[in-house]
């Protein structure tokens, strides 16, 4: 059943587009598919190129703002950031004019998560990336690495990014230096994973922040729901609204055409209750979304009755 699944998806991968605006993205295999599902058994099914390895780019404001939460406590990084869905594309800058004070609107879009990079354990740059990496690496269990390639490309052409990051330092949301918070923010956006890793980390969600492989709590309940809950309503860019109606669990996209996965319900016969799922395909909507991943979840979700709803 997932198998003709996952062939419709990938028949529809030709509607997207690689991502053009990061030169090294736009190098990525535009053919290849994987997903990788972990139940709460331990259980594992994986289909298609599950060795492949990509950049995290927008999903890594999910573990940027778990370390930061959990680190300074959350409502010192709610001071800098709210939770409230925008409805617009993810490096808008237009609210930062407008809203009052100008505070970030919530971490899962480029103005929340650059303020909360800036925020996050360390005197450099680089203790910063690492208070990342180091807290990914516990729920994989193997070490992450930055993508230098990527990172350079992002850096030589980020220029929305520092102009938001602009609007936050005059507005007293950012610590540090304006190229710091972005320096941070891309190396962040560049951490290599595998859909493997996304998935563990889903379901290591959906024990809200127990890792059962080690049975041992990472991080406190109120960090996860937070973070399930920014994930459920501005996880998937603007079209977060509609795939909460049309998946309807908790997921977080990029724009290298990877999505972050966490499943507390389904009635699934071989895969029960929580699960961490994970897709990867490069080619992506207009407003950032794997095209065939977000199909995939959308007849997925479908067909086992993953909804929260
Ligand atoms: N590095 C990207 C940027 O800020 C992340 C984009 C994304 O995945 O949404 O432009």
């Amino acid at each position: 059943m997932i198998e003709s699944i996952i062939e419709k998806a990938k028949a529809e991968s030709q509607k997207g587009q690689l991502a053009s605006y990061i030169p090294a993205l736009a190098n990525q295999p535009k053919d290849l598919f994987a997903a990788y599902l972990i139940d709460e058994n331990g259980e594992v099914l994986k289909f298609g190129d599950i060795d492949f390895k990509f950049t995290l780019q927008s999903i890594s404001k999910v573990m940027n703002f778990i370390v930061a939460a959990e680190s300074l406590g959350l409502d010192n990084v709610l001071d800098k950031v709210d939770v409230e869905p925008t409805g617009d594309p993810f490096n808008s800058i237009v609210r930062l004019e407008v809203a009052e004070k100008g505070k970030p609107f919530n971490p899962m879009i480029n103005a929340g998560a650059i303020t909360v990079a800036s925020l996050l354990p360390g005197k450099s740059v680089d203790a910063r990336v690492q208070s990342v990496t180091d807290f990914l690496a516990e729920v994989t269990g193997h070490a992450h690495a930055v993508n230098q390639e990527v990172y350079q490309s992002e850096l030589e052409t980020a220029y929305r990014n520092r102009a938001i990051a602009n609007y936050l330092k005059a507005n007293n949301y950012l610590e540090g230096t304006v190229e710091e918070a972005v320096e941070t923010y891309l190396q962040l956006c560049s951490i290599e994973v595998s859909t493997e890793d996304l998935a563990k980390f889903g379901l290591f969600l959906a024990y809200d922040g127990l890792d059962t492989s080690q049975d041992k709590r990472l991080i406190s309940q109120k960090t996860a729901q937070f973070t399930k809950a920014l994930m459920m309503t501005c996880g998937l860019y603007n079209a977060s609204g509609k795939y909460a109606a049309t998946v309807g669990f908790p997921m977080k996209s990029g724009v290298s055409g990877g999505i972050l996965g966490t499943i507390q319900t389904g009635q699934v016969e071989h895969l029960k209750g929580r699960m961490g799922i994970a897709v990867f395909s490069a080619a992506i909507d207009e407003v950032g979304n794997s095209v065939a991943g977000m199909h995939f979840l959308e007849s997925l979700s479908e067909q086992y009755d993953l909804s929260v709803f």
